[in-house]
C-alpha cells in the first residue's frame, strides 16, 4: 500500500510526562485511508493532525457505523520502541468490521499503516515506565446519503495520543457495582465487536455507578441478567478457591487481548483457568463463604486492575481485605514486564519497531 506523507510545518513538543493523562494530547500527524465498494482501499495518506470534514448525511452520524481498536507503543529502557501483539488488534478490527458491514482490510496492509505511522511519530512515545503512546485506529461508514444499507464508502483513520501511567498513585483496588438494570449487549448483537455504539449504550449505567462512588459497572448477560460478562472496558477474572474463573466468550463479551494474554500467562505458571459461565449467585456465594480470593479487570489501558469492592443491590462485599492480591500483582508484573521490555518475552508477543 502506497502511503503519501505530508509532514507538519509546525511540530509540537511533548508535555511533561507526569502531566499527560489519557487521550488528551495528540501527536503531530494522523493517518487516513478511503474505501469505496468499487475501488477498494485507496488514497492512504498521513497528514498534519487536525479537524476532518464530513457531509451532514455521513452514515456514521446517523446510523453509528463505527468500530475502533486500542493498542500501545511502549518505550524500552534501551530507548527502542515496541508494540504488543499488534496482529491481534488487526484481526479483531476485521472481525468487528465484518459484524458492522464495514470493509475489512488486508492484515499486512493494516500492519504496514500502523508501523509506518508509529515510526514517523516515534518521538511521541514517552519514556517513563507505565507511560505509552496510545494508538487508536478507527473506521466509519461515510456515505453521503441517508439510505440504510451496507456502506459503499468508508474511512479508516489512525490517531495517537501519548498517555500517562494509569497508576500514578500506585496500583490501588477499585470499587465496582454489579449492574442490574441496563445491559450492554445480547448474544447475536454486537458485544464481541469493538464498536462505538456499545459504549454509547453503556454510559448511562457508568454514570449512575460513578454517582454512588464506584469506578465502573460489572455487566450481567443481556438475556437473563444472571451471568457475569465483563467490566466497563475490561474483561474480568476471579480467583475462587485457587482456580481462576473468567466468563467464556459467548458472543456478547469483547474478546480482550489482555484477557487472552492473562490466560496464557496463568496456564504457563501452572494455574487452572476455567472459561465458563459464572452466575452472579455463584459469585455472591463465593464471597460469602470466603472462597473468592482475588478479582481483577484486564484490558490494554490499565493492563490489570484489582477489584477491592463489589456492590450488588444494597450489599457491598470487600475482596481480599480491599488490598491487591498476590496473583493479581504477579500478572500485572509479568504483563507490564513484557510490554515495557523489562522481562524476556517467551511468548513472542512483542514486535520491535526500533
Ligand atoms: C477493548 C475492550 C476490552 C479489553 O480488550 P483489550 O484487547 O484487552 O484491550 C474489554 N472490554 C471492552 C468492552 C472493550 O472495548
Amino acid at each position: 500500500m502506497e502511503i503519501k506523507i505530508t509532514k507538519t510545518t509546525t511540530p509540537n513538543t511533548m508535555p511533561p510526562e507526569d502531566k499527560l493523562g489519557f487521550g488528551k494530547v495528540f501527536t503531530d500527524h494522523m493517518l487516513l485511508v478511503d474505501w469505496n465498494v468499487d475501488k477498494g482501499w485507496y488514497n492512504a495518506r498521513i497528514e498534519p493532525f487536525g479537524r476532518i470534514s464530513l457531509h451532514p448525511a455521513s452514515t456514521v452520524l446517523h446510523y453509528g457505523a463505527e468500530i475502533f481498536e486500542g493498542l500501545k507503543a511502549y518505550r524500552r529502557a534501551d530507548g527502542g520502541v515496541q508494540l504488543f501483539r499488534p496482529r491481534e488488534n488487526i484481526k479483531r478490527m476485521n472481525r468487528s468490521a465484518e459484524r458492522m458491514s464495514l470493509p475489512e482490510m488486508d492484515e499486512d496492509d493494516m500492519f504496514e499503516l500502523l508501523t509506518t505511522f508509529v515510526k514517523l511519530e516515534e518521538k511521541w512515545v514517552p519514556k517513563s515506565f507505565g507511560t505509552s503512546l496510545y494508538l487508536r485506529p478507527f473506521l466509519f461508514g461515510n456515505d453521503e446519503a441517508l439510505g440504510v444499507h451496507a456502506v459503499h464508502n468508508a474511512t479508516f483513520m489512525l490517531i495517537a495520543s501519548p498517555s500517562g501511567s494509569y497508576y500514578k498513585e500506585g496500583i490501588n483496588p477499585v470499587g465496582i457495582m454489579i449492574e442490574c438494570e441496563d445491559v450492554r449487549t445480547v448474544r447475536g448483537g454486537t458485544g464481541y465487536a469493538k464498536c462505538g455504539g456499545n459504549y454509547a449504550a453503556s454510559t448511562r449505567a457508568g454514570e449512575r455507578a460513578a454517582k454512588k462512588g464506584y469506578s465502573q459497572v460489572l455487566w450481567l448477560d443481556g438475556v437473563e441478567q444472571k451471568y457475569i460478562e465483563e467490566v466497563g472496558a475490561m474483561n474480568v477474572m476471579f480467583k475462587i478457591d485457587g482456580v481462576v474463573v473468567t466468563p467464556k466468550l459467548t458472543g456478547s463479551i469483547l474478546p480482550g487481548i489482555t484477557r487472552k494474554s492473562c490466560i496464557e500467562v496463568l496456564k504457563t505458571k501452572g494455574y487452572t483457568v476455567e472459561e465458563r459461565l459464572l452466575s452472579v449467585d455463584e459469585l455472591i456465594a463465593a464471597m460469602e463463604s470466603g472462597k473468592l480470593e482475588e478479582a481483577w479487570g484486564c484490558g490494554t489501558a490499565a493492563v490489570v486492575s484489582p477489584i477491592g469492592k463489589l456492590a450488588y443491590g444494597d450489599k457491598v462485599y470487600e475482596i481480599g481485605g480491599g488490598k491487591i492480591g498476590a496473583l493479581t500483582q504477579e500478572l500485572y508484573d509479568t504483563l507490564t514486564g513484557i510490554q515495557w521490555g523489562k522481562l524476556d518475552d517467551p511468548f513472542n508477543w512483542v514486535y520491535k519497531l526500533s
